[in-house]
């Protein structure tokens, strides 16, 4: 999957709107220590859908995203990134050459995804992406430290990276929500008995 472009607004150490454009090969960031480049991997993480501010480098809470100001800036109300993605091989779910994933967070707690324009929940971003392996799960981001944490990990949490990795994740998600569909019909289904007998 190819990414093509990364525009950021308010987040984390960039107040300003910027354009990143990437080409095809191989892009580096480089730059000082604390200057930034860290932010700019976890800013295509958190339009994705990460949900953890833990995994966001420094980020306590999620408002911790929000640009936060400098001696000689405010604080921004709002963090905004969008993300363009080639697809023009159609490996997203969605019939267009470009996809452009976008998501807002306001200080006020209020959060905003986009899925080219169109208004979307969280939960239609994490399955666009899901065995894609661009995904919020997915493993082509690997922070500092994530490395060791995927040695000493559980075998069944390591299980789960493989699982992501091999590209049955989306089977197993699946079978969550159908079982979860399931618990709450044989709720309603038994409600349904209990009136029943009362009526009788
Ligand atoms: P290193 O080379 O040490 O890994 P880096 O270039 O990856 O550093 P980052 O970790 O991306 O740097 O950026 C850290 C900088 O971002 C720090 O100066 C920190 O103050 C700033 N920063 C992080 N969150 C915010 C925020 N919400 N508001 C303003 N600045 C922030």
């Amino acid at each position: 999957m190819v990414l093509k472009e990364l525009e950021i607004q308010g987040f984390k150490s960039f107040p300003d709107r910027i354009k990143i454009p990437i080409d095809r090969g191989i892009t580096a960031v480089v730059g000082p220590n604390g200057s930034g480049k860290s932010n700019i991997s976890d800013a295509i993480r958190w339009v994705l859908g990460e949900t953890s501010s833990r995994q966001l480098r420094g980020a306590g809470k999620m408002e911790d995203v929000i640009f936060g100001g400098t001696q000689s800036r405010g604080a921004m109300g709002f963090a905004s990134v969008n993300l363009t993605v080639d697809n023009s091989d159609r490996r997203i779910d969605v019939n267009a050459d470009e996809v452009v994933i976008g998501r807002k967070y306001y200080r006020s707690g209020e959060s905003e995804y986009s899925i080219n324009g169109q208004n979307v929940r969280l939960k239609d971003i994490y399955e666009l992406f899901l065995d894609t392996g661009l995904g919020r799960d997915g493993y082509s981001i690997i922070g500092q430290g994530r490395i060791a944490e995927i040695v000493g990990a559980k075998s069944a949490e390591r299980r789960e990276i493989f699982e992501e990795a091999s590209g049955i994740a989306r089977y197993r998600y699946r079978k969550n929500e159908a079982e979860r569909r399931l618990a709450s019909a044989e709720d309603n289904l038994e409600r349904l008995h209990d009136i029943l007998d009362e009526l009788e």
